[in-house]
């Protein structure tokens, strides 16, 4: 999978239309929000994201979470000072609202032996990395790209051993998660909240992964708006081709008149 759409394709592209008041806005992280990296820990959070999905939060009512495969706390790390309502580990665990304590959606930790397979990778290739998490395990690889391919077989073989359980593939990384669990189950916990319910549900993002939430508030009779080169394989509907204008379309709502957003679905 690319990283980037062309020029054309960007050209090709319908606009979104800016975060209605009665939206709940459900924003995925890595390539969405922030450009991604040559490894996890090495993304850059722009100063000016923070205010403005302070802003968006409240001018929202609170219906805005961050819904990431990261861990709520690697979340939390990275968008310090904020603690926003949150969803981590593909649905694994979240935070209802903001500040509150990180719960546990999964029942059971992923068996360690899953852990000590991956650990194993390390050794095909430097440039492999290894996020480890209590419900879910990330093997990246953007800086070893013809590992791909074994990193999979190696992963999907260790699995064999354990029930329940799904590996994914996203841009340069591999991932195994909780089957039954996924950003669409965290998109139905959150809008049964107080402050998402009877709201129209927004899903923005950019991997494999987010399609879950795409088809969870598509179900809800929301919008789904992809980013990237997830948006060639919806066309009919807008999108963003980059995370830059996804920071753009989140400092232009968050600047604006609060009277000059018209009232109602723009989809
Ligand atoms: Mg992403």
């Amino acid at each position: 999978m690319t990283d980037s759409l062309s020029a054309g394709q960007s050209a090709a592209l319908r606009p979104p239309p800016l975060p209605q008041p009665n939206w709940a806005l459900f924003l995925d992280i890595d390539g969405t929000l922030l450009d991604i990296a040559e490894s996890p820990d090495r993304v850059a959070v722009p100063p000016a994201l923070l205010d403005d999905l302070r802003a968006a939060e409240q001018r929202l009512n609170g219906a805005l979470a961050l819904v990431s495969g990261r861990a709520i706390a690697a979340i939390d790390k990275l968008f310090d000072p904020l603690k926003l309502a949150a969803s981590g580990q593909h649905g694994s665990e979240w935070r209802p609202v903001p500040g509150a304590a990180t719960q546990a959606v999964a029942e059971v930790p992923l068996p360690a032996g899953l852990h000590e397979a991956a650990a194993r990778l390390n050794g095909l290739h430097p440039g492999i990395v290894i996020e480890r998490k209590s419900h879910a395990l990330a093997v990246h690889y953007r800086n070893a790209q013809d590992f791909g391919a074994e990193i999979g077989g190696r992963l999907a073989a260790a699995m064999a051993d354990f029930d329940g359980l799904m590996l994914l593939h996203g841009k340069f990384v591999w991932e195994i998660k909780d089957a039954s669990l996924s950003k669409g189950t965290a998109v139905g916990l959150f809008m049964r909240q107080p402050a998402f319910a009877d709201r129209v549900a927004v899903f923005v993002g950019d991997d494999r992964t987010d399609e879950d939430g795409f088809h969870a508030v598509e179900n809800l009779g929301g919008l789904a708006l992809p980013v990237g080169p997830l948006a060639l394989k919806r066309p009919q509907g807008p999108g963003f081709a980059t995370p830059a204008q996804v920071r753009d379309w989140l400092a232009a709502f968050a600047a604006s008149p609060a009277d000059s957003i018209r009232t109602g679905f723009a989809g």
